[in-house]
């Protein structure tokens, strides 16, 4: 019999429990007991949901406190220095290391793969001694048995992501690490195949980026040692996101099954299964339900898929699951009340994905007579929505159409272009400006609660939203700061915004997926043609400009942010979902120029994280990602100058990219890893203006001039004076009043200072 699973279940409850727990606790209006039966209970109803849905292989330990790779570092005993003198067993001792307290800084945090999910970073020393502290997954998995007499199978993360993933010492001493962590890894295994466990999953999802030959070598190292010492217990190496790279490699691990993702990479792993077939002694764990999406499947297409896999896989070796954990979707569908029908019934999140795997085994199982009408039902719902007009804007179509084989660019290049610039803005040397958001006090988002709820109708909201842009264009001006901004009071989130106003997208009311600890997104789901009706941003921006002398820089938000914050419709591609936001985009920006607004700044702050896993696939990416842009921003006038902002370091790789967009100036994170980034601009001989962070604006201290007046002078020492824009590196709507204000003004102040000595 062919048997169902699921690598991994959302942890955050249907309305988000599980966040609401955590941040009472961490307020300390519950107890330690209380959150931890609060815990409980939310862990115990995910696993009898999934068994009632009839899911054979139900995970155990998937479920996180905080996030699974602290869990795993935590359980090894791994944890920073900092944290050492706390008792290492106490539950907040593990929020400190994710959080941080009054003495030690919290780990470093950052996404999960090509996820907007966020792990925290190990931090393990060369000479670190793990040990195994506890064994979380055999507590997991009891539970499971002893509450629902679920024979549960644990997942863990497997060892070599896991040191792949750590920082804190040198490439040369990863083989030592990894020989000290195998014999743990070993002895959970164990103590799991003692208490009964018929199948662990081994997370390994390192194996779907780009390796070496010498890390496979060392791959099967580690698994041939695991192997020999366990003897009934089944180890499924489970990886996902993308292919397989060394395919036949890999699907000879020394393991009991491999778990493979049949959906994204255009099917690479299903072409190498057709192509080198699959080993006789494995089982196959195939994962052909999209978990990164959450739209219904053509199960017909899926029921084949199957069927070629069991020309090359027995039945009984054959597991059918999701092509990832359902951590990366929301839970249910049925919450949503407030759906339009068709578009409601076309979608399936972690539950429904589940359902679709149940009646995919079911047909292997028992005959596709058995499952019929369910079949029938979802190819129904899917061809309502498919059909229906929103998806089907014909106008739209065919201007992208009409972009075939066009390269959108600018009239002047960037030399000649420059010139005009500086004679139209007359600025002074290193202007300075700001990101974009002013702080969003509580008093604007109840303003806007009570917009929303209808307390507040628009002229009063309006008129409160006029009220913050007026004091702040008063106060930017008082400080001193050369280009101004509106401050983005009306938006409550720079990808939903714009959503809300663009026609085919729709917005879900719990439809949350965790980001990092007890954060959550709720992104927005882009199921028809993407359409500009009427001006987004421009009622906000001209009322800014009308009150200054000073220029005032309009502020969007890109296509690719855009389209990586959001949940995609899958019937077109994902590069056509972009020019059609391109599009609107470039109308907007259209709207502006014609309202006198001649700085405008696109931000991509999402560009990075669509990066594909694999090396060979990234160009195309970025190409795409190039395209887009410069299809929204290159339609104007060359005095019209064109700013874009992406807040991360790791510039390396797509340093080129940066410099394709051919935006006029760029801004970017920030006071902390300056060295690296400004050698990567000399690298590429740089030659448009960049405004790098003078001060990090995540934490609420206010940075003092000097400070400020040695980050512009290292900066100096590598751009041209010419080149160089003073900014903080990001939005300040996390920021209170008084500490934006005084920042700024030392902002301003060292950047007085700095012109002075040039
Ligand atoms: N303009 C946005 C802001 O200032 C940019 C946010 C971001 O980079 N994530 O908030
Ligand atoms: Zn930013």
């Amino acid at each position: 019999m062919t048997k169902s699973s699921t690598i991994g279940y959302p942890r955050i409850g249907e309305k988000r429990e599980w966040k609401k727990a955590l941040e009472q606790f961490w307020k300390e209006n519950i107890t330690e007991t209380e959150l931890l039966t609060e815990m409980k209970s939310l862990r115990i109803n995910d696993l009898k949901k999934q068994k009632d849905i009839g899911i054979d292989l139900i995970p155990v330990g998937d479920f996180s406190m905080y996030d699974q790779v602290l869990d795993t570092a935590v359980m090894f005993g791994l944890i920073p220095d900092r944290f050492k003198h706390q008792d290492e067993k106490a539950l907040q001792t593990y929020f400190d290391i994710a959080r941080g307290n009054d003495k030690a800084v919290a780990s470093e945090m950052t996404k999960w793969f090509n996820t907007n999910y966020h792990y925290i970073v190990p931090e393990i020393e060369a000479d670190a001694e793990p040990t195994l502290v506890e064994n979380r997954l055999l507590h997991y998995f009891q539970e499971a048995k002893e509450k629902l007499a679920i024979n549960g199978k644990p997942v863990i993360l497997g060892p070599v992501t896991f040191l792949k993933l750590s920082k804190g010492f040198e490439k040369k001493d990863f083989n030592k690490l990894l020989k000290k962590l195998v014999p743990l890894y070993i002895q959970v295994l164990q103590e799991l195949e003692n208490a009964g466990a018929e199948w662990v999953q081994i997370d390994e999802p390192i194996l779907a980026t780009t390796l070496t030959e010498e890390d496979i070598t060392l791959v099967k190292d580690v698994y041939q040692s695991i192997q020999q010492e366990l003897s009934s217990i089944k180890t499924l190496l489970q990886t996902y996101f993308e292919a397989v790279d060394h395919y036949e490699e890999i699907v000879s691990l020394p393991v009991d099954g491999i778990g493979l993702d049949f959906v994204h990479d255009e099917g690479a792993n299903l072409d190498n299964l057709k192509k080198y077939g699959f080993p006789e002694d494995k089982t196959l764990a195939a994962g052909v339900i999209n978990g990164r999406n959450i739209w219904r499947e053509n199960l017909d297409i899926k029921l084949s898929q199957l069927e070629t896999i069991i020309s090359k896989v027995e039945k009984k070796r054959l597991i059918v699951q999701p092509s990832c954990s359902l951590l990366h979707v929301p839970v249910t569908v049925t919450t949503e009340t407030e759906l339009q029908p068709h578009l409601k019934n076309a979608l399936a999140f972690a539950d429904q994905k589940l359902d679709e795997i149940k009646i995919l085994t079911d047909s292997l199982n028992n005959g596709r007579d058995t499952v019929e009408a369910k079949l029938k039902e979802q190819a129904q719902s899917r061809e309502e929505l498919w059909k229906s007009a929103s998806r089907n804007n014909h106008e739209v179509q065919s201007e992208v159409e009409s972009w075939k084989d066009v390269e959108p660019k600018r009239d002047q290049h960037y030399p000649t272009r420059q010139k005009i610039q500086h004679e139209f803005f007359q600025l002074p040397l290193l202007p300075t400006t700001t990101i974009g958001s002013l702080p969003q006090t509580p008093e604007i988002r109840q303003a806007r609660l009570k917009w929303r709820k209808g307390d507040w109708l628009d002229q009063q909201y309006d008129a409160f939203i006029e009220k913050n842009i007026r004091e702040w264009i008063q106060r930017q001006e008082e400080i001193g700061l050369d280009v101004l901004i509106h401050g983005e009071f009306e938006r409550n989130d720079m990808v939903e915004f714009f959503g809300e106003k663009l026609e085919g997208f729709a917005f879900t009311r719990y439809a949350w997926v965790q980001s990092y600890g007890s954060r959550c997104v709720k992104p927005p789901i882009i199921y028809g043609d993407v359409a500009l009706t009427e001006p987004m941003t421009v009622k906000e921006i001209t009322y800014a400009q009308s009150l200054t002398e000073k220029v005032v820089k309009g502020m969007l938000t890109g296509p690719i942010t855009i389209l990586n914050w959001s949940f995609v419709r899958e019937d077109i591609s994902n590069f056509d979902v972009t020019k059609q936001i391109a599009l609107a985009l470039q109308k907007e920006i259209k709207f502006l120029e014609n309202n006198d607004i001649h700085m405008i700044q696109v931000d991509e702050p999402a560009l990075r994280e669509g990066l594909p896993l694999k090396t060979e696939k990234q160009k195309e990416y970025l190409d795409e990602a190039v395209y887009a842009f410069k299809l929204a921003t290159s339609a104007v006038k060359s005095e019209t100058q064109i700013h874009t902002h992406m807040c991360y370091s790791e510039f390396g790789e797509i340093m080129n990219t940066i410099d394709q967009l051919d935006a006029d100036v760029i801004s970017i994170e920030t006071a902390r890893s300056h060295g690296e980034l400004i050698a990567n601009f000399e690298e590429i001989s740089y030659e448009k203006e960049i405004g790098l962070g003078v001060y990090d604006i995540h934490s609420p201290r206010v940075p003092s001039v000097d400070e400020m007046v040695n980050n512009i002078s290292r900066a100096l020492k590598v751009l041209h004076p010419r080149q160089f824009w003073v900014n903080p590196d990001c939005g300040l709507k996390t920021r209170g009043i008084s500490e934006t204000t005084a920042a700024l003004t030392n902002m301003v102040e060292a950047t007085r200072q700095v012109r002075n000595l040039n």
